[in-house]
């Protein structure tokens, strides 16, 4: 079946991060038809990713504790949030930085 002569998609941000993380969708107080609130990139294991320190099931740009609700759902592999995919695009890019609490490889 390679004869679409499309190319492979692209690896996501989310299979390329050197640990294990899947999406997560923020609800907000104020949901509205334009603003729905964002898909968010959940870690499944406590680390660190320079110096950010994320527990286990924590969102990659902040605790789980601070959002209103984070949920999981749908097969997305996408996240729509800014911080979250920056976050992700440097550990992916220096998997050096990404650890765990104690300070080993994740
Ligand atoms: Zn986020």
């Amino acid at each position: 079946m390679s004869d679409s002569g499309l190319e492979e998609p692209a690896k996501t941000l989310l299979e390329q991060l050197p640990f294990a993380a899947h999406i997560e969708h923020a609800y907000t107080l104020r949901e509205t038809a334009l603003y729905g609130g964002a898909d968010h990139i959940v870690g499944e294991k406590e680390g660190r990713i320079g110096l950010i320190h994320r527990r286990e099931r924590d969102a990659l740009c902040k605790p789980r504790d601070r959002f209103w609700g984070l949920n999981r759902g749908g097969e997305d592999h996408v996240s729509s949030c800014w911080r979250c995919t920056q976050i992700a695009a440097g550990a992916s890019a220096a998997p050096e930085s990404v650890k765990t609490s104690a300070g080993g490889p994740l």
